[in-house]
Formats: structure tokens, C-alpha cells, sequence
């Protein structure tokens, strides 16, 4: 899919730049409170719908959550998240499982490992600093 597919819309460009300056994975909630503020008259719909096309494009990955909004990340290099049990935050691991886990997991398997998402869950610095509730 090349970009020229779409026609290039200041929407998606300002999406990709907010995205581009947070490390917090957003939900599309939070990006379209943002994007609010420079476009008033924006709907819900738009920002959905830049997002999917981001996604599709390959320049946003989409972290998937079964129980809460799904997250955007603007690194689409391979990388691992922590996720917060408490508060649902989600952030970069700071480390990276080794490629030789893929090579393994495709021998045991036959699969052919085109992509690799592993998440580690806990409890955040500032959970854990407001106590057990
Ligand atoms: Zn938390
Ligand atoms: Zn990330």
C-alpha cells in the first residue's frame, strides 16, 4: 500500500506529529482531544478513521486490548510494552526480547513469524505509589 493511495490530509499529518511526541500510547479518545484543539470541528469518526489509514499504511501500530481501548504507537519498530493493570497506562518495556525466540518459536511451530507482540502486566510507578485501593 503506497501512500499516494490516500490523498494527504492535515488531519492525518497532525495526528502522526501528536503521535510522533508522546510515549504514552494513546487511545484514539485522548488523540482526538488533542487534535480538538487545533480543529475544532472535528469528529470522532475523522480521527478513527486517519487512524486505521496510519495503521494500514504502516506508520502507526495498533496495540490491541482485549478488555480496554485499543492504544496507538507511532514507534513501529519492534519493541515489547508494559501494561498497568491498575490504570491501563501502557509503556515501553526499555528492553528487547532476543530475535533467536522467534526463530525458535517458528521451528517448533512451521510458522512462518511475520510479526511479534509480547506484553509484560503489572503495576505502575504511580500506582504503586497510591497505595493498594
Ligand atoms: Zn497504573
Ligand atoms: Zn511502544
Amino acid at each position: 500500500m503506497s501512500e499516494s493511495v490516500y490523498k494527504t490530509s492535515k488531519h492525518r499529518t497532525a495526528l502522526l506529529e501528536i503521535l510522533r511526541t508522546t510515549k504514552t500510547h494513546p487511545t484514539a479518545a485522548w488523540l482526538y482531544e488533542r487534535l480538538k484543539e487545533r480543529f475544532p470541528d472535528l469528529s470522532q469518526g475523522t480521527v478513527y478513521r486517519n487512524l486505521s489509514i496510519l495503521a494500514e499504511l504502516g506508520l502507526v501500530r495498533v496495540l490491541r486490548s482485549g478488555k480496554t481501548f485499543d492504544r496507538f504507537d507511532a514507534d513501529v519498530t519492534p519493541h515489547d510494552h508494559m501494561v498497568c493493570e491498575r490504570c491501563g497506562r501502557v509503556d515501553d518495556a526499555g528492553i528487547s526480547a532476543t530475535p533467536a525466540g522467534e526463530q525458535e518459536a517458528a521451528r517448533a511451530t512451521g510458522y512462518l513469524v511475520t510479526s511479534r507482540r509480547l506484553d509484560y502486566y503489572g503495576i505502575c510507578p504511580d500506582c504503586q505509589r497510591s497505595g493498594d485501593r
